[in-house]
Order: C-alpha cells, then sequence, then structure tokens
C-alpha cells in the first residue's frame, strides 16, 4: 500500500458503534471493517447484538458485541470495561445511537423530550466518559459523534431533536477542548437525510421525499454507505490533526437556501 493509501488505514485499530444493530451504525461499522478496523457491535439486546456480529464474521470481518442502553451508565461503565479488559482497546468510538420523536413544539410529550436527551445527549455522554478514560490513559484516540443537519438548521416537528443534535455539535468541540492534548482526536458527522428506520414516517410521504429532493442540491436521499468514507478519514491517521469538527455528509443541503 503506498503511504497516502496507508493514512486511511484501519489495520490493527478497534472500533465500537453505538446503535449499530442496523441502519447507519451497521453501514459504518461495515465501513470501517473495511478499512481494516476490528469491530465491536453495540446493541441493547444481546440475541440481536450477537446475530449481528456473528453475520459480520460470516462477511469475514472480525466483529465482536457489547450489550448496553447507552442512556444507563450502571450498564455503560461495565460494559465498557469489559470490552477493554477482554475483547481489546478501543481506539475508535462512534457514538451513533439515537432516535427521532415528531411533533409540534407546543404540545410536545415531555416523556419524549427527556427520551431524546437521554438517547441523544446523555447516551454520548456517559459512553465517550468511559472509553475517553481509557483512551486518555493511552493518550491517543478517535471519536465521532453522529450530529445531523438539525445540529445546524431547525425544522417544525423535531425541534427537541434539533436541540440535542445542536448540543452533540458543542459537545464535540468540548471534547477537543479537554482531550486534544492528550491524543484523543473527537469530530462529528452531520448526516442530511438517509432511509432507514428512524426516517420511516419521511421515507414513506411521498410529498416530504419531493420536497428533500428538490431542497437537496445532490437531488435525492443518501445512502447509508455514503457515510463510511467520512467515518474512515475521521478514524484514520490521515485526520490526526482535524479536531472539533463537524464533517456535513448532505448532499449539500447545508450549503444552500
Ligand atoms: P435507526 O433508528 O435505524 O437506528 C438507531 C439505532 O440506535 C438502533 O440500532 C437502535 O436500537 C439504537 N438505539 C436507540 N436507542 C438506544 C439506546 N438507548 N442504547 C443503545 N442503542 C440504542 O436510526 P439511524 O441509523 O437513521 O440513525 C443513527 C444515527 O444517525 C442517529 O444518531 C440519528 O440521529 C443520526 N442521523 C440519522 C439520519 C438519517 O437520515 N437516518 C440523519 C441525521 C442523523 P434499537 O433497535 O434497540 O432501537
Amino acid at each position: 500500500m503506498n503511504e497516502t493509501l496507508q493514512l486511511f488505514s484501519l489495520r490493527g485499530k478497534r472500533a465500537l458503534i453505538t446503535g449499530s444493530g442496523r441502519g447507519i451504525g451497521l453501514a459504518l461499522a461495515r465501513g470501517l471493517a473495511g478499512a481494516g478496523a476490528s469491530v465491536v457491535i453495540n446493541d441493547r439486546n444481546e440475541g440481536k447484538a450477537s446475530d449481528i456480529a456473528a453475520r459480520l464474521r460470516d462477511e469475514g470481518i472480525d466483529a465482536d458485541f457489547a450489550v448496553f442502553d447507552v442512556t444507563d451508565r450502571e450498564q455503560v461503565i461495565p460494559a465498557i470495561q469489559r470490552v477493554e479488559t477482554h475483547i481489546g482497546a478501543i481506539d475508535i468510538l462512534v457514538n451513533n445511537a439515537g432516535i427521532q420523536r415528531r411533533a409540534p413544539l407546543e404540545g410536545f410529550d415531555e416523556r419524549d423530550w427527556n427520551d431524546l436527551l437521554r438517547v441523544n445527549l446523555d447516551g454520548v455522554f456517559h459512553v465517550s466518559q468511559a472509553v475517553a478514560r481509557h483512551m486518555l490513559a493511552r493518550g491517543r484516540g478517535k471519536i465521532i459523534n453522529i450530529g445531523s443537519v438539525q445540529s445546524e438548521l431547525a425544522r417544525p416537528g423535531i425541534a427537541p431533536y434539533a436541540a440535542t443534535k445542536g448540543a452533540v455539535r458543542m459537545l464535540t468541540k468540548g471534547m477537543c477542548a479537554e482531550w486534544a492534548r492528550h491524543g484523543i482526536q473527537a469530530n462529528a458527522i452531520a448526516p442530511g437525510y438517509f432511509e432507514t428506520e428512524l426516517n420511516r414516517a419521511l421515507v414513506d410521504d411521498p410529498a416530504f421525499s419531493e420536497w428533500l429532493c428538490q431542497r437537496t442540491p445532490a437531488g435525492r436521499w443518501g445512502r447509508v454507505e455514503e457515510l463510511c468514507g467520512a467515518a474512515v478519514f475521521l478514524a484514520s491517521p490521515a485526520a490526526d490533526f482535524v479536531n472539533g469538527q463537524t464533517l456535513f455528509v448532505d448532499g449539500g443541503l447545508t450549503s444552500v437556501v
């Protein structure tokens, strides 16, 4: 492999991807593995996590799994310790687990508000803190937080989701502020609109799809595999001096009005 390509190699690295039983998380696990990483799948359901890891191993990927709910600190801390002790050091953390709840702000259910904060923001805090303690001790590590175009732009019906994703962008900068000197690079990927379960209601709505394709310069929905290049870059030595950034992978959506 030539020197430049070597910069993007993840050979010998291990990546933990939260919420990787499906959707973007699973695509990122395959993408990082494609660049040479071993992957640790995370899901709340043990059977599902172990099935996905087995399926990836059938595809020739070095895959393990860790079962925890990102909102539950009592699960997160021992689970991360188990990975570090029994599987191996986590070199790359992708904070991907996330949920969506849609309703007008004036009537937004408080439980939905709390659920959004717990998964999309508290989850990033709990898992990052648990993993970063090990990364700090080693003096190296890559953290990739999954934000959204809603880290930058609001939209009716999803104000609380946008608030959590805006906060993820700032937490990414905070991680950079505190941990960059200790060899950790923390960056975010902000996906545009991708066809996954999280967006089922939008995918099934032809009026939304038509609006989206007009609004997005690329003229279409994203494919989850199209997030892998950004993830490999941010996880690799090629991004060793890139820190606190949010990389929008959105077909140009946030660059035009
Ligand atoms: P999906 O709904 O397809 O997948 C979300 C994953 O997160 C599921 O595997 C889910 O597991 C898991 N998860 C949810 N809550 C928890 C929890 N408490 N602990 C552990 N895992 C959990 O969504 P996407 O793949 O579309 O989204 C992934 C990320 O990308 C999210 O952060 C989302 O906000 C972000 N994003 C997505 C966009 C898109 O267009 N799809 C656009 C911009 C950002 P379970 O099956 O148990 O629910």
